[in-house]
């Protein structure tokens, strides 16, 4: 099965991808507690106190879609996830890719690029790969006809708030429209005529949402960055591809910290947490629900 196939027949695909070791876990002599034994199996190796106190190792398996060791490029992750989903924003989809996990576990070198270095390089992470092959597929015949304009924003949302990273942090109100679509007001939408335009807005949203932090990465895992790559015909909504570098959910989990600022964070962090897992849960109720449609409508054909 390919991923488009996986897409087409779950609506949601779910991949994994293992990190390597830092240098603090390799300087602490960390046990490596993961290993990727084949494709799309994880297996997790936990290890135990044993009564006479030797460890030992337990392993654990777990099935993804995809799963990927700690050798593999952000272009192989993009290839077999986010890159189907170009393709579906083309043919006027709306689609969906998160980066979900907890702080420390490569979010944002996924979605973003590399930012632990003094050279930012954002070329490498899935938000402007997506946009690369955007531009590709707009040189193809079929799209080059349609005359479609690329627009890109880039808000976060802290704490149940929504600021907008394109436009010196202005806070933004969210609102549902006669269509039931939820509308995000005043949000910027830059129109972007290449590569190089996207990764512009990329870093300037990003040095937004850093700035005037004491400590940066303690505030990007508290808070959840998207990134829309948007298609337009005529001004028209043609396709939109939202890519999302969630909160660490760590935090969610989180309810021993006294520090009462921490505490509301991590519960307006579960709050979304939670929402999103009910999304995911309708969205596979909808596949089935589709699927006793087409059932009822053939006993009522038969009837008939
Ligand atoms: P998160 O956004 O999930 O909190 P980061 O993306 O900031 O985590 O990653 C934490 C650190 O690990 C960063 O210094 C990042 O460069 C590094 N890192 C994460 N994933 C990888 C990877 N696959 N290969 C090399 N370094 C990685
Ligand atoms: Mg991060």
């Amino acid at each position: 099965l390919t991923t488009a196939d996986l897409i087409e027949e779950h609506r949601i695909c779910v991949c994994v991808r293992k990190r390597p070791l830092n240098k603090k876990e390799v300087t602490a002599k960390e046990l490596d507690v993961i290993t990727i034994p084949s494709k799309d199996v994880v297996m997790v190796h936990e290890p135990k106190q044993k009564v006479d106190l030797t460890r030992f190792l337990e392993n654990q398996t777990f099935r993804f879609d995809y799963a990927f060791d700690d050798s593999t490029t952000n272009e192989m992750v993009y290839r077999f996830t986010a890159r189907p989903l170009v393709e579906t924003i083309f043919e006027r989809g709306m689609a969906t890719c998160f980066a979900y996990g907890q702080t420390g576990s490569g979010k944002t070198h996924t979605m973003g690029g590399d930012f632990s270095g003094k050279n930012q390089d954002c070329s490498k992470g899935i938000y402007a790969l997506a946009a690369r092959d955007v531009f590709l597929m707009l040189k193809k015949p079929n799209y080059k006809k349609l005359e479609l304009q690329v627009y890109a924003t880039f808000f976060e949302i802290y704490s149940g708030k929504v600021f907008d990273l394109l436009n010196r942090k202005a806070k933004l109100r969210v609102l549902e429209d006669g269509k039931q679509q939820v509308q995000v007001v005043g949000l910027q939408e830059r129109e972007v005529k290449c590569t190089e335009d996207v990764l512009k807005l990329i870093e300037v949203g990003n040095s937004c949402r850093t700035s005037g932090q004491t400590s940066a990465n303690a505030h990007s895992s508290r808070s959840h960055a998207v990134f829309q790559i948007i298609l337009r015909r005529k001004g028209k909504m043609h396709g939109k591809f939202s890519l999302i570098d969630l909160a660490g959910n760590e935090r969610g989990a989180d309810t021993s910290s006294a520090d009462r600022q921490t505490r509301l964070e991590g519960a307006e962090i579960n709050k979304s947490l939670l929402a999103l897992k009910c999304v995911m849960s309708c969205i596979s109720y909808v596949v089935l629900l589709l699927l006793l449609l087409l059932f009822y409508r053939e006993i009522m054909d038969l009837a008939q």
